[in-house]
């Protein structure tokens, strides 16, 4: 089997899908991005399809050491997103050519089904508590929520206080029936973050993520000194030799690469393994579209120490598509009672409406995140 084409899709709401084509007439689906720079990582993607074509693809281990080692310069945002979304077609068509789904070919699931948990959007208390009240009555019991807006380098009582009031608010109307983790999303330094995680403790949320900044995760083992709360990162690390050293340093609970980040299901496997020996829990990053989704799923499905897999249906994020827009197996991905089934069908699961994503791809426009100031018109986190 030979590759014999890579076409790409930028599509809504901020996703790119890759395709992957053999002389056998097997299809593979993959989704390379970083959201916001989809176009840089598109040509990166096809400066890879130079050596892909006529290579079989389903030497998935030898084509991704090529794409990693082979080029001089390596790791980062871009090219290990490139080289992830490159990699999930590959797994794609590999169990698509022998009739299985992917996680088969890893040895098999150690769980019937997966816990998935659910974005809140809102920044005021009575929107969250109104989002959650509708995600519970759609089966979800554990959620994630952003802990604050843009916050100083050393900020006041008051804002504190803000960020502490609005988790209070959530805990008081829902007591134990719900879990949730808080997303510090790398906007706080480290000055704050040891105040707020301790002012948040007494609520028990079930992790704090990126409670600073990845390229600041010297602090992550010194945080987790200072507090009971699991803290949890990843989203923004490339490869397990950037974790190999997080891991290392101690103090991460949670660890959540991204399928479409890190170099694919290839790499996350082995990222996932070096966490499991650490009794680091595994909870991979996906504000994504369905491929990636499917990414996680098939790593977490074959990984003793996943325990929660994040899923962008309905997320605030998402304007102009949704995860299973582009899917035509939209009833393989119901989640019920908050939980997920192994997606049945062979690689990895998800059979992409083309048609849909062409149409979509056509004028799609670029999506970037916001730019946040602070009160004294200096550029802040988001
Ligand atoms: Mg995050």
């Amino acid at each position: 089997m030979k590759i014999t084409k890579l076409t790409t899709y930028r599509v809504p709401p901020r996703w790119m899908l890759l395709k992957i084509e053999t002389d056998e007439g097997v299809v593979g689906w993959g989704e390379p991005v970083i959201e916001g720079k989809a176009r840089t990582v598109e040509a990166a993607v096809h400066e890879y399809s130079q050596y892909l074509i006529g290579q079989d693809p389903r030497n998935i281990n030898d084509l991704w050491q090529v794409m990693y080692r082979g080029g001089f310069y390596r790791g980062g945002a871009i090219l290990m997103s490139a080289m992830a979304g490159i990699d999930q077609a590959l797994w794609d068509i590999k169990g698509k050519a022998l009739g299985v789904p992917v996680y088969e070919l890893l040895g098999g699931c150690v769980r019937d089904k997966m816990k998935t948990y659910s974005w809140v959007g809102g920044d005021r208390p009575s929107d969250v508590i109104e989002g959650i009240r509708t995600l519970r009555a759609a089966g979800f019991d554990t959620f994630k929520m952003n802990g604050t807006e843009e916050l100083g380098f050393i900020d006041s009582a008051k804002a504190i206080d803000a960020a502490v009031a609005r988790i209070a608010e959530i805990r008081g109307a829902f007591g134990n029936d719900i879990e949730f983790g808080i997303d510090f999303h790398g906007r706080v330094a480290a000055p704050m973050a040891k105040v707020l995680m301790k002012e948040l403790e007494p609520y028990r949320p079930l992790f704090i993520e990126e409670p600073v900044l990845a390229e600041q995760a010297e602090y992550y083992p010194r945080l987790a000194e200072s507090t009971s709360i699991p803290i949890a990162a990843g989203e923004r690390m490339y490869s397990r030799f950037e974790f190999k050293n997080v891991f290392h340093a101690g103090g991460l609970s949670i660890v959540q690469p991204d399928l479409s980040h890190a170099g694919g299901i290839t790499e996350c496997l082995k990222i996932a393994a070096m966490a499991e020996a650490y009794d680091i829990a595994l909870a991979p990053h996906c504000p994504l579209g369905p491929v990636a989704l499917a990414a996680c799923l098939h790593v977490d499905f074959v990984s003793y120490n996943a325990v929660l897999q994040e899923q962008s249906m309905g997320i605030h994020y998402n304007k102009g598509a949704e995860v299973l827009d582009y899917v035509t197996n939209k009833e393989d991905f119901r989640i019920e009672n908050g939980y997920i089934k192994p997606l049945p069908k062979p690689g990895l699961g998800v059979v992409i409406d083309e048609q849909r994503v062409i149409e979509a791809s056509r004028n799609a426009p670029d999506w970037a995140n916001p730019l946040w100031r602070h009160a004294d018109g200096s550029v802040a986190e988001w």
